[in-house]
């Protein structure tokens, strides 16, 4: 996966190229796609994973669709950011990837005398990006007007929300215009931050983040095609034979992850679950014990996994394979963190093909298949993506950013026949 394959535009790819940065990091794979097809966003982003060129990228690239000069005070882009720091980082970016565009940015915040920011805004400026004190201060003075906002980005909404602005983003938000791109990130996503950012987005898509600028690359992949009924013989032997310190298994439903848990500790390996229907307090200890070590194992929905924030996860085993290939990228994610190389194992059976298929059109890769005494060949040549072609993205990509990894590579000998507890 480069930048090119996400269909960035020639003056950005430059830019980046500059910066030394080819590959995206999850949250930019998986946020930039949407946004450049015009839809809202709320992203679960720390600093640090690349979240800034997730939306300046997209942004500028839509600035650039429909050029037009932005009249004395009225930006087409406002950023809010809570502290002034973070408004001039992200100012900064606009400066780096927009090197070899002519757009003009201006970062405002209180502290600071306004008049050299009032000079700058009559001269007009394309991207504001404000915190909010001094943004409403200029607003009723008349020095900036909000009617020509296309795109809308709050960063950091939980601090925002923490430093009690709550207030003023409200008032900033009631003078942008309804038609408009909206794009929502914070490190947290409580009940209250959720809430608040859905009220002002539109049918937006979700994408989190791991905490690490490391890209997929970092992760070491494999697929085993497998039968439904060989998975735990599979996920036995691994467990048996491999290094797998701490282990995140995802399981397709709360029963299933209730089932691989329970065969996991017939065959006494240290092993919890967490989903929907587990109560708080059984959520959290288990959580804990995975954290402390304590258990090795722990088999998880989706849902139940999001938000997790483990650092040391070694390996991540999709036991079944999610259907929508964004999970992929959200689970392999939490390994790999920090910057370490992690280890993803997913488990292909004859009715998960088509899954698979999805992933590697998404990811533009395909998945190096391991070897392993359990392979079943019904699995691997189940109709559905066989010896199919990744097709090229939404329209200009070329098969040539297809990159296979090491395709075959045999998986270590194993020599035991494994026994496994039901
Ligand atoms: P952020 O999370 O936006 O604060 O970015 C964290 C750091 O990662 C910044 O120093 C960025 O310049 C850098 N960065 C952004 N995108 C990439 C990338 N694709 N590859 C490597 N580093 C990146």
């Amino acid at each position: 996966m480069s930048f090119a394959n996400l269909n960035i535009i020639d003056p950005l790819l430059r830019a980046l190229a500059k910066e030394g940065y080819t590959t995206p990091t999850p949250i930019q794979m998986l946020a930039i796609p949407p946004l450049l097809d015009g839809k809202d966003l709320v992203g679960i982003a720390q600093t640090g994973t690349g979240k800034t060129a997730a939306f300046v990228l997209p942004i500028l690239q839509r600035m650039m669709a429909e050029r037009k000069s932005s009249p004395p005070g009225v930006p087409r882009v406002l950023v809010l950011a809570p502290t002034r720091e973070l408004a001039a980082q992200i100012g900064q970016s606009f400066a780096t990837y927009g090197q070899f565009l002519r757009f003009r940015h201006l970062v405002i915040f209180g502290g600071v005398r306004q008049g050299p920011q009032v000079q700058m805004l009559s001269r007009g400026v394309d991207i504001l990006i404000a915190t909010p004190g001094r943004l409403l201060d200029l607003m009723n003075q008349g020095y900036i007007e909000l009617k020509g906002v296309e795109f809308f980005v709050l960063d950091e909404i939980d601090r925002m929300l923490d430093m009690g602005f709550i207030k003023d983003v409200r008032r900033v938000v009631s003078a942008l215009p309804k038609k408009r791109n909206s794009l929502f990130f914070s490190a947290t996503m409580s009940q209250q931050t959720g809430e608040f950012a859905e009220s002002f987005l539109t049918d937006p898509v979700h994408v989190e983040a791991p905490h690490t600028t490391c890209t997929l690359d970092c992760i070491d992949q494999s697929v085993f095609f497998v039968d439904q009924n060989s998975k735990n013989s599979l996920l036995m032997e691994l467990l048996r034979e491999g290094d797998m310190e701490r282990v995140l298994v995802f399981a397709r439903t709360k029963h299933r992850a209730d089932k691989v848990a329970t065969m996991l500790e017939k065959n006494r390996i240290r092993a919890d679950a967490i989903h929907g229907n587990k109560s708080q307090n059984q959520r959290t200890k288990a959580m804990h014990n995975f954290k402390s070590g304590h258990i090795q194992v722990l088999v998880a929905t989706d849902i139940a996994a999001r938000g997790i924030d483990i650092d040391d996860i070694t390996h991540v085993v999709n036991y079944d394979l999610p259907n929508e290939p964004e999970s992929y990228v959200h689970r392999i994610g939490r390994t790999g963190r920090a910057g370490a190389s992690g280890t993803a194992f997913s488990f292909c059976a004859a009715d998960e093909r088509s899954f698979l298929r999805d992933i590697e059109r998404l990811t533009r890769e395909q998945i190096k298949v391991a070897e392993h005494q359990f392979h079943s060949e019904k699995a691997k040549s189940a109709v559905g993506a066989a010896a199919k072609p990744v097709p090229p993205n939404r329209s200009r990509v070329t098969q040539r950013s297809l990159q296979t990894k090491s395709m075959g590579k045999p998986a270590p000998r194993r020599s035991h026949t494994a026994r496994v507890a039901y």
